[in-house]
Order: C-alpha cells, then structure tokens, then sequence
C-alpha cells in the first residue's frame, strides 16, 4: 500500500526528500530497521491503515491514521468488518417457508412437518364457479339484500351491427 499523505510529510520534513520514490524509500527503510534508528518521541506512530511511520500533530495526540484519507479507508474497513460479523453472528431467521426447495425443477419440501404447517395456512381463493355465483347474487340482491329489477336480454332480437 502507498503511505498515506502524513506518512509523506513526515518524511519530507524529517529527511528532507522531495521526490515520490525517496519518500516510499525513506518510509519503507524506516518500517524496516524501526523506530530505533532515529530519534522519537510519542508523537511518532504507525498509521493504522497505511502502514507507515508518521508524526501526530493534533492537539490530544491521539489520532490513529496519518490522513484523511487514511481514516475514511480505516472506517470502510471497519463498516466492512461490522457487516459480516453480524450476517454471522444473527442470520436472518429461518422459517418453516425456507424449508420449501422450490428454484429446482421438482420443488420438495426438506420437512414433513413444516410442509402440513404451511399448506395448512395457506389461503385458498374461492373456485371461479363460486365466485361467479357471488358475483351474480350481488347484482341481482345488491346491498341491503333488496332484490333489483333484472332485464332480460333477448339476444335473438339484439342488431349487431
Ligand atoms: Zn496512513
């Protein structure tokens, strides 16, 4: 990974480099022999997230991340983390539904028992005779249960131009 922007600073102002490939040598031969080999104080830390030596400058020294960038990079990391900790630890329940292998070609049930729970519950329409005897007796009875008056249709007499 690249060292973050205060990783870089660090090194520009500590080893006076200026160009690109000095500065990742520089912070990179630091990381390698260690933080014994110049002289510190405890402002000098590791950034968390990129990896290189940087000084803190903030007012409580109690930053983690040499940069902006490096902090947002360490919150992603942590929301990533989060995430999948809790698919593990709390996965959504499962119901007597799941045990209904139905994207094959031969759907089955996994269990006999979730299977007579489910159908049982299941709510099943009216067949389309009887909602058709419904649909009659609501337009000849109406609301009220008053019986309407009907026409008769003569379709042997109807034009059907
Ligand atoms: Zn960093």
């Amino acid at each position: 990974m690249e060292p973050g922007t205060g990783a870089k600073q660090f090194a520009k102002e500590y080893y006076g480099v200026t160009n690109e490939i000095d500065i990742i040598t520089v912070l990179q031969k630091l990381n390698y022999e260690g933080l014994h080999s110049i002289s510190v104080d405890n402002r000098m830390k590791k950034c968390v997230y990129c990896g290189y030596y940087w000084r803190d400058d903030s007012l409580r020294n109690t930053k983690k991340t040499c940069c902006e960038e490096c902090h947002r990079g360490k919150k992603t990391l942590q929301r990533r983390k989060q995430r999948a900790d809790k698919a593990l630890t709390n996965p959504n329940k499962r119901t007597q539904k799941d045990d209904y292998i139905s994207w094959l070609d031969y759907p089955f049930w996994i269990g006999e028992s979730s299977m007579e729970n489910v159908t049982a519950n299941y709510e099943v329409s009216y067949s389309i005779d009887h909602i058709d005897y419904i649909y009659t007796k609501n337009r000849i009875y109406g609301e009220g249960n008053r019986k309407r008056v009907t026409e008769n249709i003569d379709y042997d007499e109807m034009d059907y131009d």
